[in-house]
């Protein structure tokens, strides 16, 4: 019959059309926080940087980067993660929607249960929502270009940031300082920082000025070795939160085992 006809699983299952992400290339997710200036606002966060809401972030990535064991590298900065997962992953048969949708909730989740951890004392007042996109990356090298695209994006907001919110604290409106800071290059923001505030740039916490990135390292586990194991056992795999320059090709130089 014709009930019968509609409701054949192939009939339904014809009009969809899952987009599979491009073999043999790194696929990058981005999460970002929805209306996170509210978000900010409304949670009273310090401004320009609030180091808990960013330690909250971090603690959520390597959450992440446990459960999801294709990913080899993570970089976070503001309300951004970004998560790299390995040429040759076949999670989800590499379907794009399922990829995205899988991290995006689990970081989500992840938010909401580690914020006690992180903001003893704060309540939560809403649930904070992400959003996630996939690109795949064909090239080690075009990665890299990626990843710094996002360090130098973190560099540029915190240097204009911190000049924004200085000219704030000391009494300027939010339209003021949105004018002053207007076409200036980063050495006179720096000098202003210098000059009007007693605030050296390159002394600020690292984290701030170069975003957090998450990764795993193999070392010989000391405790290990002290009680004769093996061989095998020597080793152990450490997940660890560094704030440094991935610009540079020397960090990952320094570390090959990442994107090899
Ligand atoms: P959208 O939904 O389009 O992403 P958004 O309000 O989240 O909008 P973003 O460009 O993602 O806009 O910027 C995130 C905003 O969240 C920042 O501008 C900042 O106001 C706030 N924010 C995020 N993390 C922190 C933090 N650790 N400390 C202070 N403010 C933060
Ligand atoms: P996948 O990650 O592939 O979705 P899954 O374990 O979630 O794997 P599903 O096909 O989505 O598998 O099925 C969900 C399963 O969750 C059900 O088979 C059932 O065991 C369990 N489940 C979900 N909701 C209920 C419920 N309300 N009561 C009892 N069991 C439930
Ligand atoms: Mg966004
Ligand atoms: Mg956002
Ligand atoms: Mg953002
Ligand atoms: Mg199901
Ligand atoms: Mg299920």
């Amino acid at each position: 019959s014709e009930d019968c006809f509609k409701t054949n699983p192939d009939y339904i299952r014809s009009f969809l059309f899952e987009s599979k992400l491009m073999p043999s290339t790194w696929i990058v997710i981005r999460i970002d926080g929805c209306h996170f200036h509210r978000f900010a606002d409304v949670h009273e966060f310090n401004k320009p940087n609030d180091k808990q809401a960013l330690d909250l972030m971090n603690l959520c990535a390597v959450a992440v980067l446990e459960e999801f064991h294709d990913i080899v590298f993570c970089y976070g900065v503001s309300d951004e993660y970004s998560f790299v997962l390995k040429k040759d992953s076949q999670l989800y048969q590499r379907r794009a929607s399922k990829i995205v949708s899988a991290i995006v909730s689990f970081f989500s989740s992840m938010y909401v249960m580690k914020w006690k951890d992180v903001f003893w004392k704060k309540e939560l007042k809403y649930p904070p929502s992400f959003d996630g996109r996939a690109v795949c990356y064909p090239s080690n090298e075009i990665l890299q270009d990626y990843l710094a695209w996002r360090q130098v994006d973190c560099h540029i907001n915190n240097q204009y940031n911190t000049c924004f919110w200085s000219l704030v604290k000391s009494g300027k409106s939010k339209s003021e300082a949105q004018n002053y800071l207007k076409g200036t290059q980063a050495c006179e923001k720096n000098e202003l920082l210098l000059k009007e505030f007693g605030i050296n740039y390159n002394t600020l916490p690292l984290m701030f000025r170069q975003g957090s990135s998450i990764f795993r390292v193999k070392r010989e586990n000391p405790t290990l070795l002290e009680n004769d194991a093996s061989s095998v056992e020597k080793i152990e795999t450490k997940i660890v939160t560094e704030h440094c320059n991935i610009i540079e090709q020397s960090f990952w130089e320094a570390h090959p085992s990442i994107l090899n």
